[in-house]
């Protein structure tokens, strides 16, 4: 902190000040006020937080809270600090307030929404960046994504000395990252093929095989990998197999967790240090944590989008165990419910199945068109009531999941 301005500084002590503020008047953890009234008295100050560290941005559209906290575990073990938004704020704000608050750690792991990446890789300078997945949130269609991996792709044509870890397996993701100097691939796997049936480069059909994907018109094809994800298992870079064995449940998290081994590798950390650090994270921003309510142990499952909702069917407990889906329709969920129609939800055959949320009837219709039976609850506390002593998974989207966290919050 000796090395900024002196406006700089003055604004990072006065958004510090903003930020615990926020915090005490039960306002979030502050982050983003914070960073919003450093950035106001200063413009430049993310850069100038930013220099002299080690940045890693991480971005995606699913998995980035997740990676991030990986990554951060991972690297522990170089035995200094490393800051983090840790808690999802993803905008010049939240990033500024996460470097701010750590002025002395000479790493940075930063989430980036995936709208603002070519911006933070000019301010930021990573040194490495990691792409994850790209496919249609609760926000906007397949186009935009397409206009997103292009400008991912002229940022990282243009980013010297950045080193990028991304998903060979997501034809989008392979595309922009193929501009990039110095590519570590990993086959991270993709469950979701709705948004990638397309050549990126020609707009062929692509092929899909047991050996990966390929376009049938032109030369593009999936990457040859360093690092792959092996059912349970991790391949490392120099080939060697080891049991992820994470605390964490499901695919999707076995494959943030390759990635963020293979992250490691490029500041030093080896598998076999970094793997016992990711084994210890067993929850992320209150996703996966248990919580005991009314004798039941409920589960917590954040589902912001139809790659995210099929993630999160493959982590439910087996049927006949129960499942709280909760939707709601406000600002950061999006207002337009159509998305739900692009999720198969016939995986919920066989299991009872509460919907709750603003937005629990139109929840209802498409359940309804999948024959999946289902019955309405007013709230977590009515779906806890309704269920046998036992297990619940609850899937929400982001304000429902906020929700359900404060209901729960409030009990403990
Ligand atoms: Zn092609």
């Amino acid at each position: 902190m000796g090395k900024l301005p002196l406006r700089a500084r003055l604004a990072t002590t006065v958004a510090g000040a903003a930020g615990r503020m926020s915090r005490l008047s039960g306002r979030g953890d502050g982050s983003v006020i914070g960073g919003a009234v450093g950035l106001r008295m200063e413009p430049d100050l993310l850069r100038l937080l930013a220099a002299g560290r080690q940045i890693v941005l991480v971005t995606g559209t699913n998995g980035k809270t997740t990676t991030t906290r990986l990554i951060t575990a991972a690297l522990g073990a170089l035995g200094q600090e490393v800051a983090s938004n840790a808690f999802g704020a993803n905008m010049a704000a939240g990033l500024a307030s996460a470097l701010g608050r750590a002025p002395d750690a000479p790493f940075g792991v930063l989430e980036v929404d995936e709208r603002y990446l070519p911006v933070m890789i000019e301010t930021t300078r990573p040194r490495v960046v990691t792409l994850l997945n790209l496919s249609r949130d609760q926000m906007d269609r397949a186009a935009e994504i397409w206009l997103v991996a292009r400008r991912w792709r002229e940022a990282l044509a243009n980013a010297d000395g950045c080193r990028v870890v991304a998903n060979a397996d997501d034809p989008l993701i392979a595309w922009a990252a193929a501009a990039a100097r110095r590519v570590t691939w990993v086959a991270a796997g993709q469950r979701w093929h709705e948004d990638s049936w397309c050549c990126p480069e020609c707009g062929s059909h692509l092929r899909r095989d047991d050996l990966g994907w390929r376009c049938g018109e032109c030369s593009f094809a999936r990457p040859a990998t360093r690092w792959a994800l092996d059912d349970a298992s991790v391949v490392d870079s120099a080939g060697r197999f080891r049991e992820l064995s994470l605390r964490l449940p499901g695919r999707a998290n076995r494959s943030n967790a390759v990635i963020a081994l293979a992250v490691a590798e490029l500041f030093g950390v080896d598998m076999d240090q970094a793997l016992p650090l990711l084994r210890e994270v067993s929850s992320v921003a209150g996703r996966y944590t248990q919580i005991e309510r009314g004798g039941r142990l409920l589960r917590l499952l954040l589902a912001k989008n139809p790659a995210g909702w099929l993630e999160a069917f493959d982590v439910l407990a087996p049927a006949p165990a129960p499942v709280l889906l909760a939707v709601n329709a406000q600002g950061p969920d999006g207002r337009d419910t159509s998305w739900l129609w692009d999720v198969d939800y016939r995986v919920l055959r066989g299991r009872p199945v509460l919907v709750a949320g603003e937005r629990r009837l139109d929840l209802a219709v498409r359940l309804e068109a999948d024959e999946v039976a289902f019955e309405l609850a007013g709230g977590v506390d009515d779906a806890v009531d309704r269920v046998p002593p036992g297990g619940l998974d609850v899937i929400a989207n982001y304000t429902a999941f906020q929700q359900i966290r404060t209901t729960l919050g409030r009990a403990q």
